[in-house]
């Protein structure tokens, strides 16, 4: 039996599946593209997926680390793949190490640091693109691109013998196309990203919008989190064909972040968010 009822979305042929509340615990995984954002306390269903793409080192984020590697060595998985920012690879280390003393096995894990700008190979065609935000030190989050090869619009026409000659000549019949597939914020302040083209045209947003409430914008600007008004600023530049909000209060009423959601957001905006949490935005 599954150790987590988390929520499910499909968006076209990729789901999204995962568990997100503001200070409880935040997993979000993308199974077909063999990711998952954040790792809670580890849920049973994600434990086979072979990225884990950590944001930061808030316990309800990170706290499923050594659980996930420690699972995947015991059911005869490969050692799996820790993306984090570069300034925790130390304590994730010694967490890892710990867990192993204490356990009496040796944990097998591949962390990889990284900082913003870079990007890890998931798949022949799917990186890992890190980026800033602004939450604790080192706080990051990414974007998953596919990167394709397109045929250049004059050779478009080109018979397959054609192709092979002018291939022969080294001539470039084609230019490289980035596809950015999903954005993944991890807990951030309000920072514009839309000043990123590849976050701003991801088909897929996963948001943070933690606060709600008017008497709640301090406590946004205390923890660095999002409240709804900066959230629809920053939707009103964005071209994200989904968004889906994670990282919600327990403060507010589910309802009623729905109820909030909707006066705020332009029709239109609205119209393009499902709530992970919400089992009625879901369903719409
Ligand atoms: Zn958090
Ligand atoms: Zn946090």
């Amino acid at each position: 039996m599954a150790s987590h009822n988390l929520a499910h979305i499909k968006i076209d042929d990729l789901e999204i599946i995962g568990y997100s509340v503001a200070g409880e615990e935040t997993v979000v995984a993308m199974p077909q593209l063999d990711v998952c954002f954040d790792i809670g306390k580890a849920p049973d269903q994600v434990i086979s997926i072979n990225n884990v793409l950590l944001t930061h080192g808030h316990m309800d984020h990170a706290a499923g680390i050594a659980y996930y590697l420690s699972q995947r060595n015991f059911c005869g998985q490969s050692a799996g793949t820790i993306l984090a920012p570069q300034n925790l690879l130390g304590p994730i280390r010694e967490i890892i190490d710990a867990w192993g003393r204490l356990d009496g096995n040796q944990i097998p894990a591949n962390i990889v640091g990284v900082k913003p700008g870079d990007e890890y190979q998931i798949k022949p065609n799917l990186f890992a693109r890190v980026f800033p935000t602004k939450h604790s030190p080192g706080s990051v989050g990414y974007s998953v691109i596919e990167k394709r090869k397109k045929i250049k619009p004059e050779y478009a026409r080109l018979t397959g013998p054609q192709i092979v000659e002018l291939k022969k000549q080294h001539i470039e019949i084609d230019y490289p196309l980035e596809l950015p597939i999903v954005t993944y914020l991890g807990d951030t302040q309000y920072v514009d990203f839309s000043q990123l083209k590849y976050i701003a045209e991801s088909r897929i947003l996963i948001a943070e919008c933690t606060f709600y409430e008017d008497e709640h914008s301090g406590r946004a600007e205390a923890g660095r989190h999002i409240h709804i008004d900066e959230f629809a600023t920053l939707l009103n530049k964005m071209q994200n064909e989904h968004i889906i909000i994670t990282h919600t209060t327990q403060r507010t009423p589910m309802w009623e972040i729905r109820k909030i959601l909707k006066e705020t957001l332009p029709p239109e905006i609205y119209d393009r968010v499902i709530l992970l949490m919400d089992k009625e935005s879901r369903r719409s």
